[in-house]
């Protein structure tokens, strides 16, 4: 996983010089005691370190440029502890390319009545000095996260920490490679998209490669490799009376192991933290890799089915932002309804490759035909998943941008054991409800295929696209399909004259 320990925040606070310098002490000092406050704050997974108390547009321009330059910092926080023209602040902002969040806070957090006067005042500006800062980010059209409130507040330093998050997910796509492996699903349109504007939208790289490279690794493996990955298949899963040692389908147990060990070589030797594979392209594989690709989506490998190398990079984003969260986050895909006159539910699932991080117990590991492809019959993980709230997320090239699609859903307990069901799944109803939430993830154009988290929530999918600068759509309890259909035509207007792709 993205090492995190090595990431940090910077925390710059702006003022200016006429205060005089005894006032400026005080600021750095106040400004020092905030940064040291949020660094100790347990909603913040990430070292916030006080960086430079900045008065001039040099000053300002050097503190924007040390932090494009770092490879540690990760994101900048901003704060006006006074007044700070911000025409000062326009060569900076114009150079700085990590993501931005404004705090809006002040140092201290209630107004001292007896004691209050005029030094007091001049001191603790932020009220209208972040103000002042404010208009000229937005007359830049500079797209960041604002948190307003006192920051020794929970809340505040929880949106801190969703945006701290989310920065960490985008540094992960700055570097990120995404292996598509055997290309596209055959005359699939949503799994396509422009990889060049994805690589300069996201700092993401998607190159194809055929299904040779992996089984060239798979013929150089040694016995003991395999079997001790069939160790661990018997430690960590209850293995299907078949798959057991003598069992009549070990082979295919073993193969699936070798298929692994083979993926995970090419991944591993090549960079790749993110990949895909498609059924109809598997060359000399002899299964459709399923446990494999369930094991890798667990170990923080992000992946998409049939080619989907968006969702594959998205998913792996997602599970850097959600890095020692408790929930997890998988590949998904909408796959049959449960209709009722009371409420409706959609199943989700895939054909195999559903993350073990989602699974609520230990799975069982089988084997069963899998009825497309024409291959061998692949072994799987199959389990539940735990009751709660979680998100769908879906990101699609609209051709002209990326849009990104999130709908807010509820799992359920599935009513009934699905004994025949042979692959992971998870029950869940759609916010506000299926009909609705379909009836709008069409018309928004969502695919299929998406990443299902219980680690994350809508707030850090907003903070993602803001750090993007994509379209983000939200179906939630709150939709109505009208103002819905509204806010698609008015994207439309809106990226038509301020976002061309580049
Ligand atoms: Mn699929």
């Amino acid at each position: 996983m993205n090492d995190i320990a090595k990431k940090e925040l910077w925390f710059i606070s702006g003022s200016q010089h006429l205060y005089g310098a005894e006032t400026l002490e005080q600021v750095r000092r106040n400004a020092g005691e905030i940064a040291r406050g949020l660094d100790d704050s347990p909603h913040i997974p990430l070292r916030m370190v006080f960086k430079a108390l900045v008065t001039t547009p040099e000053e300002i321009s050097n503190a924007c440029q040390a932090a494009n330059a770092s490879q540690a910092c990760i994101g900048v926080v901003l704060w006006m502890h006074t007044f700070s023209p911000a025409k000062m602040w326009i060569h900076g902002l114009k150079l700085l390319n990590k993501p931005l969040c404004h705090l809006h806070t002040q140092f201290n957090a209630e107004i001292p009545w007896k004691s209050i006067d005029m030094d007091f005042m001049n001191l603790n500006q932020s009220a209208h000095g972040d103000r002042e800062f404010g208009f000229l980010v937005s007359r830049m059209r500079i797209k960041r996260k604002v948190v307003a409130g006192h920051w020794k507040d929970a809340p505040v330093q929880k949106k801190l920490g969703v945006w701290a998050r989310t920065a960490l997910g985008w540094d992960e796509l700055q570097r990120l490679r995404v292996a598509r492996i055997g290309d596209n699903m055959r005359e699939v349109a949503v799994t396509e998209g422009d990889k060049v504007a994805a690589q300069l939208r996201f700092g993401l790289s998607v190159n194809g490669y055929g299904t040779s490279e992996l089984t060239r690794r798979i013929s150089d493996l040694g016995e003991s490799e395999v079997s001790a990955l069939l160790e661990t298949y018997e430690s960590e899963y209850h293995l299907a009376p078949e798959l057991l040692k003598k069992g009549p389908k070990r082979a295919s147990l073993a193969e699936a192991a070798r298929i692994e060990l083979g993926l995970r070589a090419f991944l591993e030797e090549g960079g790749f933290m993110a990949f895909t594979d498609t059924f109809e392209n598997l060359g000399s594989l002899r299964q459709l890799p399923g446990i494999a690709v369930q094991r890798l989506m667990n170990d923080g490998y992000g992946f998409g089915a049939e080619g989907d190398w968006k969702t594959a990079a998205l998913l792996r984003a997602m599970k850097v932002m959600g890095h020692g969260l408790p929930g997890g986050t998988s590949f998904m895909e909408d796959y049959t309804y449960h209709f009722t006159p009371e409420k409706s539910y959609v199943l989700g699932s895939h054909m195999l490759e559903i993350c073990p991080s989602i699974a609520d117990g230990k799975p069982s590991c089988e084997v069963h035909p899998l009825g497309i492809g024409g291959k061998e019959d692949p072994v799987r993980l199959v389990f539940n998943s735990p009751a709660g709230p979680a998100i769908n997320a879906s990101l699609v090239d609209m051709g002209n941008r990326f849009r990104l699609i999130v709908n807010e859903v509820t799992a359920v307990t599935p009513m009934a054991n699905l004994p025949k069901l042979p692959v992971a799944r998870v029950l869940w109803e759609p916010r506000p409800d299926l009909e609705t939430a379909a009836t709008a993830w069409i018309h928004a154009g969502g695919a299929h295929h998406t990443v299902y988290t219980q680690a994350l929530t809508t707030e850090f999918m907003e903070d993602f696209a803001e750090m993007a600068g994509i379209e983000l759509l939200v179906i939630d309890p709150y939709t109505s399909l009208r103002e819905f259909k509204d806010k698609l035509n008015a994207n439309e207007v809106y990226y038509h004259l301020f976002q061309q792709r580049m």
